[in-house]
């Protein structure tokens, strides 16, 4: 829509679109409101529909998206998408860090990394209360607990939250007590769950499943953002490995100047889950920033040997401040900042 475009005139064009029995979505923007077909367009309508629209007062300009995902398109939405969680803008020239452990396991474990999140410049703090393990006899998360834990920590330590999701009726627990949910890379696919989050409105960070391509990942985001909910994350955390050897995944760097270039949404990377091995994370987190990625995953914990989930791939807490040191640094080089 143009600019001063009035709410009658939105209103109209959005009408128009239902009369054709398209679903039309309001997406309001910086400057101007975006209005998104979120349906499949019979190809004997598309030309029809555009003349209708493009003759309505208000509207700018009529916009074919020639990939499957339409919504999480650059050909939509030119500019980058900033997600402001609580005053932590996520997607523009800030860098921004999530850290903290892989499963939330106690008040004294959650607290200690929390401190360290907050004492060395991150701005979220993760951690997981329901745990998608391989093994049903590992440890599962603490759950609802988890969760008030998590709730807890993120106010005391002035902290935007994020946590785990994988099931759909756990929305609204997981909406009351975190700030944003994750979708696993067991989930990227979870169409329901996706849905659910969807029409739930909440911020969430999509993470690639191991054998992903770009486009079905995007298609992922598709489908949040087909409920008209624009707060979505992408997360690269690796893709299946050549061999296990070494790294636990391959940390696939070039999905994100790819998907900055295809897509309009924050790309953020998990180097933690991607290496499985704390000692290449520091490199591979450096080497995400230089990439282009908006922010990090990372897991720390304050006594990784001991930790219940991952504690192989979770950094110490000076580990994690010295990194913290040197992403300012890469930052300030590609002519982005870390506060
Ligand atoms: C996690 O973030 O702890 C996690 C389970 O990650 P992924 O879904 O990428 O394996
Ligand atoms: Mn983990």
């Amino acid at each position: 829509m143009k600019a001063d475009a009035s709410d009658a005139e939105i209103r109209e064009a959005i009408k128009r679109i239902e009369s054709y029995n398209l679903t039309a979505l309001n997406l309001p923007g910086g400057e101007r409101v975006a209005i998104g077909i979120a349906s499949a367009i019979p190809p004997e309508l598309r030309e029809t529909l555009a003349e209708v629209l493009e003759s309505l007062p208000g509207v700018d300009r009529i916009t074919h998206v020639s990939r499957a995902y339409k919504l999480a398109s650059r050909e939509f939405h030119e500019a980058n998408t900033v997600i402001d969680i609580k005053g932590v803008r996520i997607g523009g020239n800030e860098v921004v860090v999530a850290a903290g452990p892989c499963a939330i396991e106690s008040h004294e474990q959650l607290f200690a990394a929390a401190k360290s999140v907050k004492e060395y410049g991150g701005k979220l703090l993760r951690g997981g209360a329901y745990k998608p393990r391989t093994s049903p006899y590992s440890f599962q998360g603490l759950g609802v607990e988890g969760l008030k834990l998590l709730s807890e920590a993120g106010k005391e330590f002035g902290l935007v939250t994020v946590t785990e999701i994988i099931d759909q009726h756990d929305i609204d627990v997981v909406a009351k007590h975190a700030d944003i949910m994750q979708v696993g890379a067991r989930n990227m696919q979870n169409y329901p769950l996706l849905t659910a989050i969807g029409r739930s409105g909440h911020p969430v960070v999509i993470k690639r499943g191991p054998s992903a391509t770009i486009d079905e990942w995007l298609l992922a985001a598709e489908y949040v953002l087909a409920q008209g909910n624009t707060n979505v994350i992408l997360c690269e955390r690796g893709v299946h490995p050549l061999d296990r050897e070494h790294t636990r995944y391959t940390l696939d760097l070039s999905s994100v100047p790819v998907v900055k270039l295809l897509s309009h949404l924050p790309v953020i990377v998990d180097p933690s889950h991607a290496c499985g091995n704390w000692k290449y994370v520091s490199s591979m987190s450096k080497a995400a920033i230089a990439a282009g990625a908006d922010g990090l995953l990372l897991e720390i914990h304050p006594d990784p040997s001991h930790a219940l989930c991952d504690g192989s791939q979770s950094l110490k807490p000076d580990a994690f401040g010295e990194l913290m040191s040197y992403l300012k640094k890469v930052a300030e080089a590609i002519g982005r900042y870390v506060d």
